[in-house]
């Protein structure tokens, strides 16, 4: 499923995906359409594979990242608080913030400040990218994720970009009712995609999707 998706521009890439069927909505495509790659990933941009960007960390495959846009859209419109927990290359975090223009908010939160640091450099390599930082459109900032980032919340929608041991009730006490938070969650030795949904009651519902690999949310390593 993967790898068939990859093209030979940014533009090929994501027509693959949609032409693929694993992106179905026009307002993800179009989201993924103008946010290029090539800044957020040290190699093979246009492939539909992860990527490692250094510090054990990797930028998702296009499709994990299509899927997680397309599980939060409902939570994801112009104005819209988002909580992107695990930035790493900062793409992800550019293409929520494509999806809550105009007005919205995205924190991009990362435990290791040279991947915070390396987010915000990727994300000026464009225009568009420069501009949402310079609007406060987009924040990256250290933190420990698996504590979310109460300072911002509630947030309409938080995505978890590594996989938490549990569920962490930090993070679905910070979503509004109703709000959606999409993470990987360990179980054994796999990891599934659960979408956890904030009723307007505040009771929660969740979902387990499917199975995936993602690197874990972890304490900080030393510095
Ligand atoms: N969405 C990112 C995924 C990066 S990989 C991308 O596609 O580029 C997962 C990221 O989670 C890594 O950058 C890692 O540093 C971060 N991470 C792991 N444990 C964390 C924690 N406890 N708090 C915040 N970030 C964490």
């Amino acid at each position: 499923m993967a790898w068939r998706s990859s093209g030979s521009s940014n533009a090929a890439l994501v027509n693959n995906l949609a032409a693929n069927g694993l992106i179905t909505d026009p307002r993800v495509k179009n989201a993924m359409l103008s946010v290029d790659r090539a800044h957020y990933s040290p190699a093979l941009p246009y492939e539909d594979s992860p990527q490692r960007i250094g510090y054990s960390a990797t930028i998702s495959a296009p499709h994990m990242h299509a899927s997680a846009c397309e599980s939060l859209l409902p939570f994801l419109k112009p104005g819209s608080k988002v909580l992107d927990i695990g930035s790493g290359s900062g793409y992800l975090t550019h293409v929520l913030a494509e999806l809550v223009k105009p007005g919205g908010t995205v924190i991009g939160v990362d435990h290791i400040q040279p991947l915070v640091d390396l987010a915000a450099r990727n994300m000026a390599k464009s225009k568009e990218g420069r501009e949402l930082l310079e609007s406060g459109t987009v924040k990256f900032i250290k933190a420990d994720g698996r504590k979310g980032w109460p300072e911002g919340a509630p947030y309409d929608a938080i995505h978890v970009g590594a996989a938490a041991a549990e569920h962490h009730v930090a993070l679905t006490d910070q979503l509004k009712a109703p709000g959606r938070l999409f993470v990987p969650v360990e179980e054994g030795w796999m990891q599934h995609i659960y979408v956890i949904d904030k009723k307007e009651d505040g009771s929660l519902e969740r979902k387990k999707l499917y199975g995936v690999q993602y690197v874990p949310l972890t304490d900080a390593p030393e510095s």
